[in-house]
């Protein structure tokens, strides 16, 4: 009865670790396998971790026969066994826990810096001291990647760094998008569009970076007078000059009314997974969440700034385009405030916007973003029909 118990207590323990999203410990965690000849980031860091533990190798991103020579003798030192390949046992020995002012860890600092640098996009000097910029960097990756943003780089945040995949590859993704049958969403008057703010451009003197890429009607086709102190109802008659089109299949899943200084946003999700928000725009007519578009298909128009209960009517005209990977389960901005500017697109205290791979120069002063949220400039280059 006794042993039964305790095996199904085992059997228990299997399912709650296989199953359950927030078992992730030491135990279950997965690590790449390094041997002779592997090459990259990884290799280099294991290097610069065997330095730290006194093995003299030479740092230089090969898995060459001195790096195995010295991998055999951390095993045998550590018990394991020795066969001159890094797997998770080696791993797990590898990764000591440190943090900001840890002096002793040269080496295991250089070796995270390293890595943040070269297969997460962060511009840190690798010089093995854990400082504010460092420990601003492994927050921001730890929030990117869905852990505990607590500067303390244990074995999940080591495992992160080892076994992520590198940077999320952004021009990749939009040649793939193309490749897929995506069109721009202004394409109907080329020479029209001129280069607005891009996606991580600094705004509000530096205090925060851009979540888009803006599509920014130049000034030879802007009317922004003809309504200028126009009702927000006015606005959505407002000649539909600049359609914006929808750059591929998918449903409507959310809709602001009053997303910037007047203008509206929607979001749509696609069948492939990922959500485009078209914001700074007025909505077509009929278009709800649940209506389903076809690619090319319009769905508004590129309006100006026209807020009727302040001063702010400006009158830009762009399509403010943000693209998320559809992975985050947090909605894109919450409610419909009245400026849902004011809260969703610059607040820096929310936790529940993340903004993946902030530059540290900009952290933690940050703009928080979903952590799937990705750099749209590439949408500038989709086919115009
Ligand atoms: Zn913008």
């Amino acid at each position: 009865m006794k042993k039964r118990l305790i095996a199904f207590s085992l059997v228990l323990m299997l399912i709650l670790t296989c199953f359950s999203p927030i078992a992730a410990n030491a135990a279950t965690l997965t690590w790449p396998v390094l041997r002779l000849n592997s090459t990259g980031a990884n290799v280099t860091a294991l290097q610069y971790m065997l330095n730290y533990y006194g093995y003299p190798v030479t740092v230089n991103g090969t898995f060459n026969q001195s790096t195995v020579n010295y991998v055999k003798s951390f095993q045998q030192a550590e018990g394991l066994s020795n066969d001159g390949v890094v797997g998770t046992n080696t791993w797990t020995a590898l990764t000591d826990v440190l943090q900001r002012s840890s002096s002793y860890n040269a080496n295991l600092t250089r070796a995270i810096q390293y890595l943040l640098n070269n297969k997460f996009g962060y511009s840190l000097t690798v010089n093995g001291v854990f400082n504010s910029a460092t420990d601003a960097a492994v927050r921001s990756f730890q929030t990117s990647m869905g852990l505990t943003s607590d500067g303390i780089v244990g074995p999940n945040t080591w495992n992160n760094l080892i076994a992520a995949s590198s940077a999320f590859n952004a021009t990749q993704f939009w040649e793939d998008r193309a490749d897929d049958g995506w069109v721009s969403p202004v394409g109907y008057t080329p020479g029209a569009i001129t280069n607005g703010a891009k996606f991580n451009s600094s705004r509000d003197s530096g205090s925060r970076v851009h979540a888009g890429t803006d599509f920014y009607v130049s000034n030879n086709y802007r009317s922004y007078y003809l309504n200028h102190n126009n009702s927000l109802t006015a606005l959505d008659t407002y000649a539909k000059t600049f359609k914006v089109r929808a750059m591929y299949d998918g449903v409507v899943v959310q809709i602001s009314t009053n997303f910037y200084r007047g203008t509206k946003a929607l979001a749509i999700e696609h069948a492939d997974g990922t959500v485009a928000r078209y914001g700074e725009i007025g909505i077509l007519s009929g278009i709800t969440v649940g209506t389903i578009v076809e690619t090319g298909e319009e769905i508004g128009w590129i309006a100006y700034h026209n807020d009727v209960n302040t001063s702010n009517c400006d009158g830009v005209h762009m399509l403010h385009l943000e693209v998320y990977l559809g992975n985050s389960p947090e909605a894109i901005a919450s409610g419909n405030p009245r400026f849902a500017a004011s809260t969703a697109l610059t607040n820096t205290t929310s936790h529940s916007y993340y903004y993946a791979n902030v530059p540290s120069s900009l952290s933690p002063a940050h703009y928080e973003r979903r952590a799937d949220l990705i750099d749209s400039t590439g949408a500038r280059n989709l086919p115009l029909n």
